[in-house]
């Protein structure tokens, strides 16, 4: 016998519900601010939670119904994303632990000492700063991560430009850090490149900025747009696969 169980943990944003299927406790998430109309909508995220979106005035009752009837369906999903990547637990900053450049694991070494700078040796990210907090390491790294991938990022798009001839003058390429996307472009032929690549091969990188400048020629993910990335980086399927590896624990 199924049974509505309880409710907690009020946050801003969301609400957590939870109910018994039998024997299994099922917990999930409600989205308080919603513009979700006329229907309730179950999402399963990467990071196995799950989240149900619906209209205010639907009860949590009616969405707790909605969650047990998919609930076949959600733990199809839970079982999908579970098998893809590990599960990532929050980096915590502190001496040793392992971050990523260019696609290798480097364990950070905090010295408590300004000014603030990071250094990359050849065993370690060396980060100088006389405030050790997570917090601040974070921000630091975060800062360094986007300085680094703005000058390597541009050096490889000239060293690429010469390979597709369809683009004849350089784009204009800005660098943000983005959740969801490698890149960007628009159709007045402006790219965007997520600065998290940095902490991916460079063939990788390459692979993005490679992407976006066959959108130059081509917007959508035509024949033709693969015919000439095919040209271009003919070994792009392998990197792209290795890219989406990594992408469930970067992005
Ligand atoms: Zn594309």
């Amino acid at each position: 016998m199924a049974l509505l169980e309880a409710e907690s943990n009020i946050t801003n944003k969301y609400k957590t519900l939870s109910f018994y299927q039998g024997d299994l406790l099922v917990t999930f998430s409600r989205a308080l601010k919603t513009r979700v109309k006329g229907k309730i909508l179950i999402k399963v995220n990467r990071d196995l939670r799950v989240v149900a979106s619906a209209p205010k005035y639907v009860s949590n009752k009616d969405v707790i119904e909605a969650v047990r009837e998919r609930l076949d369906w959600i733990q199809e999903q839970l079982q999908k994303f579970s098998k893809l990547a590990p599960l990532q637990t929050p980096k915590q900053f502190c001496n040793g632990e392992l971050h990523p450049y260019l696609g290798i694991d480097y364990p950070i070494n905090i010295i408590e000492t300004p000014p603030n700078k990071i250094l990359l040796t050849e065993n370690t990210i060396e980060i100088h700063s006389k405030n050790t907090d997570a917090n601040k390491i974070e921000s630091l790294m975060d800062a360094w991560y986007k300085t680094e991938a703005k000058k390597l990022f541009d050096s490889r798009v000239n060293e690429l430009l010469p390979k597709t001839f369809w683009a004849t003058k350089k784009p204009s390429i800005s660098i943000r850090t983005m959740k969801s996307r490698w890149g960007s472009c628009s159709t007045s032929g402006s790219i965007r490149l997520n600065s998290q690549l940095i902490k991916t091969p460079l063939a990788c990188i390459d692979y993005v900025i490679l992407h976006e400048l066959c959108h130059i020629a081509e917007m959508n993910h035509s024949p033709r747009f693969y015919h000439l990335l095919d040209q271009v980086m003919p070994e792009w399927r392998g990197v792209k696969k290795e890219l989406d590896k990594l992408g469930h624990g970067i992005l």
